[in-house]
Order: structure tokens, then C-alpha cells, then sequence
């Protein structure tokens, strides 16, 4: 016997044919739906408890749960972490120019291996070998799939059970498992450290050349510094000793910028230019930190070894797909005129941006996002420190301005948790990064205000209270 309290299902039909039930058929077909509406009767008389009403309310559940199933995995944040060529939240985005030419290149066939003029079988690397040489003066350039596939390549093609000769100063660990010892190991090259972790002389480097040498190797630092007592030896001279030996000197330059970023106010970097002027046979870089485009790995240098790589069986495992060659070309083009860099391309812009007006910023969301979260907490503009990220110039910060939200009294230690949980919910994530009780927005890569405001709006917070 039942007890009356006892749930009671309706029938897959009842529930379909409310308005809930209705909607999940329109919007996702009466399989799903009842498959949906299934899932959550059974939910809810595997849980027991009666539950008020109705069928209305088991319809909105399988509409709900259809809803969320829907949603992309992968789908847009508002990055407010401080970070602006963050990893995890996909590094550089792309110049409008970019995604328009990726856009047409998805919606048509495109002379991607094929010369129009002659009508014969052409080259993908093509279509950006010539920017890469025009704007860096390489002799020649070849494109993979990242900067860690632009390292084994080159590992792989110049040093195949040969030593490579690196600084023990130099041997880095990327964040994702990007760690130089064991690219070598996959290259089939055998490391040859020499000097110490923070002095390496020229003499080291000369005593450890002998017949097993397959290139000599710089690396740059990225994610850290050596300071203090330190010496390392200068690209120009490891140059010079290379081509005493007939050895090829490579210069992974890991960010590799194009332009000389002080005259943006930035720290000077050594771009992909000074790095081949320095006597670099090849030099290796990623598309997608400082340069601003897409995921690539760039290797340009001398035409004989760029030959080299491309006869490697590995460059058609890490080539780089139509797409991504598209957004390669587009933004390597915006560099041919440096006055509109800073404006077109939106790593740059927001690099640039001034601490002055992402303060007049804060200013101006404070009382939508104070409102928003009510009495319970208290919003602060703070200066902040922004981060160039993805290892490049680690030492960098740029001034910045943003919030930091903290309980306006005695709160569980949990509350700014649950706060950074409750930002992440909302239709469009907002990631901030909690520091010192406080969960923390640094407002340099919120171009989008209103995007901004709607997740405030859309915030729903604990206990229900503090909706404006
Ligand atoms: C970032 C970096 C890499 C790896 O580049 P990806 O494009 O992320 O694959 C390799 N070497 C150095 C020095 C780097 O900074």
C-alpha cells in the first residue's frame, strides 16, 4: 500500500505534453525528451520524497536538463584574473581581421596547397612564409602546431641521436608539461648540459662540441629569472662558436615578439629580428603569446635547415590546419603597419591599456556590482598588478585597477569561495582569482561592460538575498 505522501509518477506522456514537456520536444526532439523526462522521474523516485505538484514542474526539470546537456563545453568567460595571456583561458584573442579571415576560410574551398596562377599543387606554408621573412628578415620560414612542435622539429631533424648542447640555466619547465629535458628525450636528442643552474661561460659550451654535437641551443627563461650571481653567454658569441664547428645555433625564443614593445611603454624584448641579427640559424616562436594570433609554432631562420625540417616526415603530423594558417596570415599582416597595432590587435590594446581608465572603470561598475551583491559585501577598488602571462616578460606588471570583494562581516571562511563559485556560475563565467580574503577582479581585459553588468544581474547568491 501506498502511503499518500509517497511519490506518485505521471506518465512520460503527461509530462510531455505539459508546457515544459512541449518545449523540450520543439527544441530538442521528442527522443531526447523523453528520454529526458524519463531521466527525472526516475531521479525522483529514486530520491522518494513527494514532491509538490505538479507536472508542470517535472516538465521544467527535463527541459532544464536538456538545456544544460546543450550547452557547449568549451564556451566564452570574462577574464578578470590579471592574466592576459592566460593558458587555461585560451591566450591570445584573435584580431577581428583574423576571425574574419578564419570565417571565410571555413565557409569555402581556399587555394590552401594550390597555385592559382599556375594551376598546380602549391605549398600551405606559403601563404605566410613571405609575411614571416618580410617582417623579421629570415631567409626562410617553416609553421607547426606550437612552439613545443617548432622545438621538436627542429630537435628532432638536427640532433636525432646527437648531443644538443644547452645551458643548465636554461632548462625549463613550461606550465602543461612543457619540459625541455623531455622534449629532448622525444626528439631523440641526447641533452648535453653544461655550465651550472646560474653561470654558464663560453668555455663550456666549447669543451663539451665533439663529433656527437648535433646544434647548439639557447632558451629563454620564460616563467622565471636567474638573478644575483649569474653569467650566461651572449647569443652573438654562442653564434660565432657554432659556426666555427659547422654547428646550427638555435634561439627558442618561446614568446618571440615581432615589434619592440617600448614604444609602447613596455619592457624591451627580444624580437624574432634581434635574434636572427645575433647570428640564430633558426629561431623558434609560438603564435599565440605575445604575437597575438592563433596556436602556431613558428621556426624561420636559414633556407638550408628550413629545408630540412619540411623533408621531416614529423612536419605532416604537426602541421598547421586552413584555419589557423588564415589567422596566422591576417594578424601578420596587421604588423606591416605598427602605427594601428596597438588598436587592431587585442593582446596589444590590452596590454595598453592605462591604469588611469581601467580606474575610471572601476569607478563606474562599483555601484552596479555593490548592488548587485548587496549589504553582505564590501566592494574595493584596488590597484592592481597585471600579468603578461604565458611566460612572457615574467617579471612585467602592469598597472591596473579592479575590485576586491570581501564579507562586510564575521562570514564563514568559505564565503569568498562560494562568492568565486557564484561568479563562475552565471551564463557567461566571470573568473577573478581570490588573494588575502578577498575574491579579486582586475578589470584590464573587461573590454565588454554590459556583458560584465548582465552576470551581476544574473548572480545568484546564497541565502537568496542581495539580488538588485
Ligand atoms: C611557451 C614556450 C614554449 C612552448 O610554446 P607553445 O606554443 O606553448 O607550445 C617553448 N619554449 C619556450 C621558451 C616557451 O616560452
Amino acid at each position: 500500500m501506498n502511503k499518500p505522501e509517497r511519490f506518485r509518477p505521471p506518465s512520460v506522456d503527461t509530462v510531455l505534453r505539459s508546457a515544459g514537456g512541449e518545449l523540450a520536444i520543439a527544441n530538442h526532439g521528442r527522443m531526447s525528451a523523453t528520454d529526458a523526462v524519463r531521466q527525472v522521474l526516475d531521479r525522483l523516485r529514486a530520491g522518494g520524497q513527494p514532491i509538490g505538484g505538479s507536472v508542470e514542474q517535472i516538465g521544467r526539470m527535463a527541459l532544464d536538463f536538456l538545456e544544460e546537456r546543450g550547452r557547449p563545453s568549451q564556451r566564452p568567460v570574462i577574464n578578470l584574473t590579471g592574466t592576459v595571456l592566460h593558458t587555461n583561458l585560451g591566450r591570445a584573442l584573435l584580431a577581428e581581421e583574423a576571425i574574419e579571415a578564419v570565417v571565410a576560410a571555413m565557409r569555402a574551398p581556399t587555394n590552401l596547397e594550390y597555385e592559382i596562377e599556375a594551376g598546380q599543387r602549391g605549398e600551405r606554408d606559403a601563404h605566410v612564409r613571405g609575411l614571416i621573412q618580410e617582417l623579421t628578415g629570415a631567409e626562410d620560414a617553416i609553421l607547426v602546431n606550437n612552439n613545443a612542435s617548432a622545438v621538436l622539429l627542429v630537435l628532432n631533424t638536427l640532433a636525432r641521436e646527437r648531443e644538443a648542447i644547452v645551458s643548465r640555466g636554461e632548462l625549463i619547465e613550461i606550465g602543461g608539461a612543457f619540459r625541455m629535458p623531455d622534449i629532448m628525450a622525444r626528439a631523440g636528442a641526447v641533452l648535453r648540459e653544461v655550465g651550472t643552474t646560474n653561470r654558464t661561460h663560453p668555455r663550456d659550451y666549447a669543451e663539451a662540441i665533439g663529433p656527437q654535437t648535433g646544434l647548439l641551443m639557447k632558451v629563454h627563461t620564460s616563467n622565471y629569472v636567474v638573478q644575483g650571481f649569474t653569467a650566461e653567454v651572449e647569443p652573438a658569441e654562442l653564434a660565432k662558436l657554432a659556426r666555427q664547428h659547422g654547428l646550427p645555433f638555435v634561439d627558442d625564443l618561446g614568446s618571440g615578439t615581432l615589434i619592440d614593445l617600448s614604444r609602447w611603454g613596455l619592457r624591451r624584448e627580444k624580437t624574432v629580428q634581434d635574434a636572427l641579427k645575433g647570428g640564430a640559424d633558426l629561431v623558434t616562436f609560438s603564435g599565440d603569446k605575445l604575437l597575438g594570433g592563433p596556436q602556431a609554432g613558428i621556426v624561420a631562420g636559414r633556407k638550408d635547415l628550413i629545408a630540412k625540417l619540411a623533408k621531416n616526415p614529423l612536419k605532416r603530423a604537426l602541421r598547421l590546419d586552413k584555419l589557423r594558417l588564415a589567422a596566422l596570415e591576417a594578424t601578420l599582416r596587421l604588423y606591416r603597419n605598427p602605427d594601428r597595432l596597438a588598436e587592431l590587435l587585442p593582446t596589444l590594446r590590452l596590454f595598453t591599456r592605462k591604469a588611469a581608465d581601467l580606474r575610471a572603470l572601476a569607478e563606474r561598475l562599483q555601484p552596479q556590482l555593490a548592488g548587485g551583491l548587496g549589504s553582505g559585501w564590501v566592494v574595493d577598488i584596488i590597484d592592481c598588478a597585471s600579468q603578461i602571462g604565458s611566460g612572457a616578460l615574467p617579471l612585467e606588471t602592469l598597472p591596473s585597477a579592479g575590485f576586491a570583494i570581501r564579507p562586510a562581516g564575521k562570514a564563514a571562511g568559505s564565503a569568498v569561495e562560494k562568492l568565486a563559485a557564484g561568479f563562475r556560475a552565471v551564463p557567461v563565467p566571470v573568473i577573478g582569482r581570490i588573494a588575502q580574503g578577498a575574491l579579486v577582479f582586475d578589470l584590464r581585459c573587461l573590454e565588454d561592460e554590459a556583458l560584465f553588468g548582465a552576470q551581476i544581474s544574473a548572480l545568484k547568491l546564497e541565502g537568496g538575498d542581495g539580488l538588485a
